[in-house]
């Protein structure tokens, strides 16, 4: 085993805590402090000056759909999986995958084995079990089972609601659903979170506040993504946000969404900061390969592209450059807050004993240099030195 020791780094913890020297070791981050002497005689030190630019936590990412997805415009439309180091050159250390319409050819199995690929070739790597449909399609025949059972299973979604593309559930299946998921979370140690896809009808996230009105579940059991659909979805999620519903907004847009009145996530996450949301409640996920189809009126298909995953790192930038917003809490967007809701607790934070996900920007451009997932180097100089399997 090396050492591996980042010097003179610019550290945002998410918190700036200015420049700062790194050790990392048996993936972790074991000690930082300024100007840190090693005795390391007889030890393999690999060290990197990093020269001040600025070092983040690496990106974690609530929602890629890292086999594919979509097929709305036929079987010719199914979008493609994901390689290695499309996660990695975007500063993507940590992802939750799902499937999404299509759970007829997309499977939950085939899911987990991708999911399994990505951690062999040195991503972290979990799972939501069930798809937009409900019941849920499952791997054990129960989510609190697969929850419970299947260790990188850390909830259910993305479970589609206020979309034509849904199974049109009522409160009573989303809340049944919600139970599953928290007591599956409660015995196994995990979050059991319900990521829910929230569509373009005109209910918006009545569904999620009918829940939390009338039965048990409480609303934070809920993580609803696709907030940056419109204005008035975001302001309903950030009026929502106060009661203790984290928000989940989408990375990946095209051009045709935003002229339909579609937010970019770092405007989006602009808008709901300036409506008075706190900046600990909202958070960007890629929605990576999945497909990004546009409808007419009468919900007919009349395009179709495919969701990026660099999109997480595309709109960190833009949050910055274009927003002005600071970068400590652009940081939490794309990396603290998902991981805190998600119980991801070695993730998303630089501090001794955290995970060395790390990414280092340039601090005039924002650009990835270097990217470390789990203390191993992905990315050097804005290349990627590690591939997947058949890249
Ligand atoms: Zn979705």
């Amino acid at each position: 085993m090396s050492i591996l020791v980042i010097k003179n780094a610019q550290v945002f913890a998410p918190q700036p805590l200015g420049v700062q020297d790194l050790v990392v070791a048996g993936g972790k981050i074991v000690a930082m402090g300024a100007h840190l002497e090693l005795s390391t005689q007889g030890i393999e030190v690999t060290t990197l000056d990093a020269e001040g630019a600025y070092l983040i936590p690496g990106l974690v990412d609530p929602l890629a759909h890292i086999t594919g997805g979509g097929g709305e415009g036929g079987f010719h439309t199914r979008t493609p999986e994901m390689q290695l180091s499309e996660a990695t050159l975007a500063g993507v250390t940590t992802l939750v995958a799902g499937l999404g319409t299509d759970a007829t050819t997309r499977t939950l199995p085939d899911l987990l084995a991708k999911a399994h690929a990505l951690t062999h070739e040195g991503l972290s790597v979990y799972t939501y079990t069930g798809s937009y449909e409900l019941p849920a399609r499952t791997v054990t025949g129960s989510v609190r089972d697969d929850i419970i059972l299947i260790d990188k299973c850390i909830g259910v979604g993305e479970v589609a609601i206020a979309d034509h593309r849904g199974s049109q559930p009522d409160y009573r299946e989303l809340a049944k659903v919600a139970a599953e998921a928290r007591v599956g979370g409660m015995l196994s140690g995990k979050r059991g979170i319900v990521f829910v896809h929230v569509g373009g009808a005109a209910s918006q996230l009545g569904l999620i506040s009918e829940v939390a009105d009338k039965t048990d579940i409480p609303i934070s059991q809920f993580y609803p993504t696709h907030l940056n659909r419109s204005s008035a979805l975001l302001a309903q999620g950030v009026a929502l946000a106060g009661q203790g519903l984290m928000l989940d907004v989408t990375a990946s847009t095209t051009p045709e969404l935003l002229a339909a009145g579609e937010l970019s996530a770092a405007q989006a996450l602009a808008e709901a900061l300036a409506q008075g949301l706190d900046e600990n409640m909202i958070s960007f996920s890629s929605d990576g390969n999945a497909s990004l189809p546009e409808f007419n009126a009468k919900g007919e298909l009349t395009g179709l592209k495919v969701g990026r995953i660099q999109a997480m790192h595309d709109s960190l930038t833009e949050a910055v450059k274009a927003h002005n917003l600071p970068l400590e809490q652009v940081i939490k967007a794309v990396s603290s807050n998902a991981a805190r809701n998600l119980g991801l607790t070695t993730k998303g934070h630089i501090k001794v004993g955290a995970d060395a996900d790390l990414v280092l920007l340039d601090p005039a451009s924002l650009a990835v240099e270097h990217v470390f997932a789990q203390g191993e180097q992905m990315v050097a100089a804005g290349k990627a030195i590690r591939r997947g399997t058949f890249e």
